[in-house]
């Protein structure tokens, strides 16, 4: 177990060095052309593979770091660049992570590299669960899996949305229903190989913010994988529908607890935007004269600045405490990992309006980036779990009732 510690060693000092000067260098630059476009920054992505940055080895190196802080670091640094662009980036890693948690270390190696491809040929991720009327309701989704004995091989059928990747992904992770009387109980989670037909995109989502970021329905009709894309295989789920038939506590819980270890990356990318705007913001209150002084001798706007600063400090404690335990097996009582991200979402959300309020009329213009961050900030408290999902599970934890 790892000692936890606020000083970053040597070579957590050098990858985060390394994360920042491309996120300031090639990801900020872009952030307000790919925004415009509304387009996947395909040559960014580029960049980010030829230096290995997007690539399974450094996601590997980033999730196994023993403090478990290298991962918030570098989804710090990208969102601090642009949010749109380094989720374009960081979006395979939720394909990875759903292969991560629910398959087995064979299926991890097989899958994983697969992921991201290589610099000559790169390959996407996607993680599909959320249903038109199943996001915040994942037990209610209405995607099936059908198993055909004779050819070993799996039918699924159903329309996923808000796919991060969705269509444009190589490899699609998706959840679907084995026995819909089971609820989320009767679900499992299955590979859809690069080319499998039957796989479509449906509509693309035009969005308010993190636009270079693909959003897309994906249609799965007839789709036959082989039965090896099971993930965990299909021995683990027939035990799993078993218990689950009999009444007995599932082993879901584990899945739930693998979700809460992987919330405070998704925190570290809100901070990110809002250390963005809060950084920003400051500047421009030091250069900008009012009434023959500058603005930030104002205490009205001093305190702004005060309070974004001490929301951010705390949710990068929240962060890397949760990351921390997540990497040490340390148990969530309280739902820390709900907390970080809850907390940095919120965070952003305010930071990045009060930066505008800051900066006035330049503020709410395209000219300057924070108009962006505001509208890239909103989808923190809304994906990977909404603020009041966060909230509920934090209210469960904390007090050990079914709080509805
Ligand atoms: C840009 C974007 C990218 C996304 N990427 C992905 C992806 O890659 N993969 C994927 O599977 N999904 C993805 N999603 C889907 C996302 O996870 C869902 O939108 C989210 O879970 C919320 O679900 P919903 O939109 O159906 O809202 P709903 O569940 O309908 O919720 C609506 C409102 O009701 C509240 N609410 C619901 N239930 C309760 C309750 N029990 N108590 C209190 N309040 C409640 C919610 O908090 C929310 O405020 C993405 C969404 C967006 C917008």
């Amino acid at each position: 177990m790892a000692e936890f510690s606020l000083d970053l060693d040597e070579d957590q000092l050098q990858i985060q060095k390394w994360v920042h000067d491309f996120a300031e260098n090639v990801i900020r630059p872009a952030g307000h052309e790919w925004d415009e476009r509304e387009e996947t920054p395909w040559p960014i992505i580029q960049e980010a593979a030829k230096i290995g940055l997007y690539s399974f080895d450094f996601i590997s190196q980033a999730f196994f770091d023993e403090s478990g802080l290298l991962m918030p670091i570098a989804n710090e640094e990208m969102a601090w660049g642009d949010a749109g662009i380094a989720l374009a980036i960081f979006g395979s890693t939720l394909g990875l992570a759903g292969i991560a948690s629910n398959g087995t270390p064979e299926q991890l190696l097989e899958w994983g590299p697969q992921c991201f491809g290589t610099p000559e040929k790169i390959q996407m991720a996607a993680f599909a669960v959320s249903e038109a009327d199943a996001g915040s309701d994942v037990s209610s989704l209405r995607t099936t899996a059908v198993y055909d004995e004779a050819k070993d091989e799996w039918v699924l059928n159903g329309t996923k949305t808000w796919i991060t990747n969705g269509g444009i992904a190589d490899i699609h992770v998706v959840v679907a229903s084995v026995d819909p009387a089971l609820g989320s109980r009767g679900q499992a989670s299955f590979i859809v190989p690069p080319k499998t037909p039957g796989l479509s995109q449906g509509q693309k989502f035009k969005k308010m913010g993190i636009r270079a970021s693909h959003t897309a329905e994906v249609v799965l009709d007839e789709v036959r994988i082989p039965g090896h894309c099971l993930l965990g295989g299909k021995e683990k789920l027939d035990e799993k529908l078993a218990r689950a038939r009999e009444g007995k506590r599932s082993t879901s819980q584990a899945a739930m607890k693998t979700f809460e270890a992987s919330r405070p990356t998704v925190g570290a990318q809100a901070l990110g935007i809002a250390r963005a705007a809060y950084e920003y913001s400051l500047d421009y209150a030091k250069e900008r004269k009012a009434f023959g002084r500058a603005i930030i001798e104002n205490q009205a706007i001093a305190f702004k600045l005060a309070d974004m600063k001490t929301r951010i400090d705390a949710s990068r404690l929240l962060i890397w405490r949760a990351s921390w335990m997540g990497r040490n097996g340390k148990e969530f009582t309280s739902g820390e990992g709900s907390m970080s991200k809850l907390y940095a979402g919120e965070t952003a959300v305010y930071v990045t309006e009060e930066a505008i309020q800051i900066m006035g009329g330049y503020g709410y213009i395209r000219e300057h980036p924070v108009e962006r961050w505001h509208r890239d900030s909103k989808i923190y408290t809304i994906f990977e779990g909404t603020s009041e999902i966060q909230r509920l599970i934090i209210a469960r934890a904390i007090s050990g009732v079914h709080i509805q």
